[in-house]
């Protein structure tokens, strides 16, 4: 069992639906990764859109983790939580004129673009600006993450990221945009990627599409493979914190780094989603044909994950007495039929007033929140360390 009966009891006395972040295992989390990613001299930046709670950022800056922001606002949320300019990066296929300005302003370590007619606006609004913009290229480098299909973005179909055969056009364009300078390449192909061969196949094609750049005679500072590393949904109590170790030594075994080339990750859901829950009380359960429907009092509004992208989180009864198990549909109370968190799940037999926890919450919950229905945004609470 995840929670403690101290934890339980105070779940008894807070208002629910509520998130619920144990910052001890944020902590050993945040431990393991910058032990295992010094032993290379890698750069690990938080993917910032997984969790931008105030509580959740501080601790991770604690460990000098950098930024990966993909819009203006989230550049100034990394700024307020004194992540340091020269740490943060900035991706996005659509970044506005207000938002590049942002970037401008901060100094920021890179701007990761994602086709030239954004190369040209950086380096107009760079030139008002007297400045020098330095940016990475986002290449599509066309490998399939063989993850769920709305969180894959390395294949040419999807929208991000300039694609291979463009690379001949945007070397001619940045002969003329002279307010920017390249610095590196970056790439990113998508999230809850748990088969690690995926990774080697990015390092592969990584090491081929730098072989394309040494023949035209650039050799960049900086690569950045971006993020994507899976976490376990079905076993977050086994498998609490992920395997970062055979992760960085894969990239340190297959990708080659020219000489003093540093290499980059953005790591969101890794960092922070084991280490959070999303905590609900049943209102009612109701007796169907088939299944029972346990009904709760969190909703897609408080984590959207399986409605958005059929996602499954582990989900446990944490208050029933109950020798035995029921088959129920956990469901709540939006009024739409993806509102479904769970179905056909054994549960111990569960009533009205039972408290729920859906596991693995941590990334892309809280900050998906929505007031959908005019539900109100509930809050977060913590275990401290
Ligand atoms: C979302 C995103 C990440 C983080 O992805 P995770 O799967 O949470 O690790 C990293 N880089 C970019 C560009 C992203 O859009």
């Amino acid at each position: 069992m995840n929670f403690t009966p101290s934890e339980i009891k105070r779940f008894e006395e807070l208002k629910t639906p509520f998130y619920y972040y144990q910052l001890p295992l944020l902590e050993e989390t945040l431990q393991l990764l910058t032990s295992e990613a010094k032993k290379y001299n890698y750069h690990v930046h938080y993917a910032l859109k997984a969790n931008a709670n105030n509580n959740i950022l501080a601790k991770i800056n604690a460990y000098s983790l950098g930024a990966d922001c993909v819009s203006g606002n989230e550049i100034l949320k990394a700024k307020e939580c004194n992540f340091s300019s020269d740490r943060i990066v900035f991706a996005g296929v659509g970044k506005s004129d207000e938002e590049i300005n942002i970037a401008l302003d901060n100094n920021i370590f890179c701007l990761n673009c994602e086709s030239i007619p954004e190369m040209e606006v950086i380096n107009e609004l760079a030139k008002k600006k007297n400045k020098i913009a330095s940016i990475a290229l986002r290449i599509n480098p066309n490998v399939n993450a063989k993850t769920h299909h709305y969180i894959t973005t390395g294949l040419e179909e999807n929208k991000f990221g300039i694609n291979l055969w463009e690379l001949e056009d945007v070397l001619k364009s940045l002969e003329q945009l002279t307010n920017i300078k390249l610095i590196g390449l970056h790439f990113h192909i998508g999230s809850q990627i748990t088969d690690l061969s995926v990774f080697k196949g990015l390092c592969l094609r990584v090491n081929e599409i730098q072989e394309w750049f040494y023949s035209h005679h650039i050799i960049v500072e900086h690569i950045n493979v971006g993020g994507g590393l899976g976490i376990d949904y079905e076993n977050p109590e086994i498998n609490k914190i992920p395997d970062f170790k055979t992760f960085f030594k894969l990239f340190n075994d297959v990708l080659q780094l020219r000489p003093n080339q540093q290499l980059h990750f953005e790591l969101g859901r890794a960092v922070v989603a084991q280490c959070g829950n999303l905590i609900t009380k049943v209102l009612y359960v109701k007796k169907g044909i088939k299944t029972n429907f346990a009904i709760v009092d969190a909703g897609m509004t408080e984590l959207i994950r399986p409605a958005l992208y059929q996602a499954t989180h582990k989900i446990s009864n944490i208050t029933s007495q109950s020798e035995q198990t029921e088959r129920y549909d956990v469901v709540g109370p939006i009024c739409e039929s993806s509102d479904c968190f769970a179905k056909a799940l054994d549960l111990p037999e569960t009533k009205r007033g039972d408290l729920i926890a859906i596991h693995s919450a941590g990334a892309y919950g809280e900050v998906m929140a929505s007031a959908y229905n005019l539900r109100t945004i509930v809050k977060a609470y913590y275990l401290e360390v």
